[in-house]
């Protein structure tokens, strides 16, 4: 059966990588309409869009993500470091298309930008080449009960390119099973973070989206620091949908006062996990 690592651009799945190497190595990037958070550097934003194209010559241009640009960097620096290429996906639909078409923006009960954003485009890779995965996430010993929320088992519409339209039939195919070897071999946090000490990749401070509803108030105020354009993007698209990531909205918590002690960087910790460290 083949393997398929999920990378996130994190340490952990980048730690999974490197010490469980699988068939197929997996990146979903998620894209927004905003150029300003694409990466500053051309070349970078070229490489990116090459992969993607080599993965798929029709997905769409490139031009910037909800993600910290140096999640880009760091997949890229991966490659490098395991040898391999990684395979990069995403979805057909933008951040602020999914939005727009969902007259919604995911929040801690709509939680539908992970499913259409990071599954979507890897389940359709997956499914049409192997049919069934062993798939492995990143989820170390200290977070072991994400595992218990891993869906084998994916429901798609039928005519799959009918975005925008009402579906009425829809089909749930069982397409992947799981592996967690962080979680089986006792692999913590500080193990991870050890490793990459003495490595060459710069990770990004926080994974995933800088905007996710996920993560602590006090996180997404960091991230106003961190990646301004990101979070301005995320302002205007709460403006346009009239909803907000959070119980407040952004322009709130941009306010809020900095807690000095509080422990950043914990990534997203979405229940599907593949919106991971
Ligand atoms: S990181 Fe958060 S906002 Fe981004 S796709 Fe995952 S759950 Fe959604």
């Amino acid at each position: 059966m083949i393997t398929v690592n999920s990378l996130s651009g994190g340490k952990t799945s980048s730690y999974m990588a490197v010490h469980y190497p699988a068939d197929v190595e997996i990146f979903a990037i998620v894209r927004n309409e905003s150029a300003k958070c694409g990466h500053p550097d051309k070349k970078v934003m070229q490489m990116a869009n090459d992969r993607l194209q080599k993965t798929n010559p029709d997905y769409p241009e490139f031009i910037g993500t909800p993600e910290h640009v140096d999640t880009i960097t760091a997949i890229l620096d991966l490659e490098q470091l395991i040898g391999k290429d990684i395979t990069w996906v995403t979805s057909f639909m933008t951040f602020d298309e999914l939005c727009r078409w969902k007259k919604a923006i995911p929040n801690q009960m709509k939680r539908f930008c992970t499913t259409w954003l990071k599954i979507d485009p890897i389940f359709w890779h997956c499914f049409l080449r192997y049919e069934f995965v062993k798939m492995r996430c990143g989820f170390r010993a200290d977070e072991a009960e994400r595992a218990l929320t891993f869906s084998t088992k994916y429901k798609y519409p039928i005519h799959q390119n009918n975005y925008g339209k009402r579906q009425n039939k829809w089909e749930t195919v069982e397409w992947r099973e799981g592996e967690f070897n962080l979680i089986d071999d006792l692999v913590f946090h500080p193990q991870v973070q050890r490793f990459w000490e003495s490595k060459n990749i710069t990770f990004p401070p926080d994974s995933n989206c800088q905007m996710c509803f996920w993560k602590n108030p006090q996180q997404l105020k960091q991230n106003f620091s961190d990646s301004p354009n990101v979070m301005e993007w995320a302002k205007g698209l709460e403006k346009e949908i009239m909803r907000t990531f959070k119980d407040v909205s952004l322009s709130d918590i941009e306010r809020i006062p900095i807690q000095y002690d509080f422990a950043f960087g914990g990534g997203s910790g979405c229940q599907a996990g593949f919106c991971t460290d």
